[in-house]
């Protein structure tokens, strides 16, 4: 199972995807909890991805490229795993293809997390308040939907070329988002 999951901040991707990893025993790996990471740290990597993070622009493609490759060397990721927050953009997208087909691998399926911006808005406020996010104060909250809007959901048509592509019916509990992306993802290996 080689999945990326996509779809906006406060779609709840990061969610679905800690229930993918447990529901398949597959890695999630988050170029988000990577730069976090890395920022909590205090490498010169973390330094350069503080500021550009705090501000809801994207680090640049060559440093998350690395950070990925790296983490897709390690031994776990022979059975597959769920991609968070990567791509992010065409460039990542092809990056990606790249890389995995230097390892013998492609990306199987792609979900598509779909919510309106309304509630998007609302949930990253709810959960600015529960877990301060650096990044989940107004300004940047703005600036990561646009950024997405302009960069990421390009993506999706990406993956939708690619037959590769599912949308899921984002809103609803957690629970039940999660019984749409089973069912889209054993649906099709049926
Ligand atoms: P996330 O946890 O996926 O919402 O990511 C938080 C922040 O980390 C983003 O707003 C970006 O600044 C940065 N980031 C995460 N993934 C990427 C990526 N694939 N490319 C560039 N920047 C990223």
């Amino acid at each position: 199972m080689r999945l990326v999951l996509l779809g906006a901040p406060g779609s709840g991707k990061g969610t679905q995807a800690t229930r993918l990893r447990d529901h398949y025993r597959v890695p999630h790996i988050s170029t988000g909890d990577l730069l976090r990471a890395a920022v909590k740290v205090g490498t010169p990597l973390g330094l350069q991805a503080k500021a550009v993070m705090e501000a809801g622009a994207l680090v640049s493609d060559d440093i998350v490229l690395a950070m990925l490759e790296e983490r897709l060397s390690q031994g776990d990721t022979g059975g597959g795993y769920v991609l968070d927050g990567y791509p992010r953009n065409l460039a990542q997208a092809n990056s990606l293809d790249a890389l995995l087909a230097r390892l013998g691998q492609s990306v199987e399926r792609a979900i598509q997390l779909d919510v309106d911006t309304e509630l998007l808005i609302a949930r990253i406020a709810g959960r600015a308040k529960a877990e301060g996010r650096a990044d989940d104060n107004p300004e940047s909250v703005r600036k990561r939907l646009q950024v997405y809007e302009e960069q990421t959901a390009p993506v999706i048509e990406f993956y939708r070329h690619q037959q590769k592509l599912t949308a899921v019916d984002g809103v609803g509990s957690m629970e039940a988002v999660f019984e749409r992306v089973v069912e889209a993802l054993d649906s099709r290996y049926a």
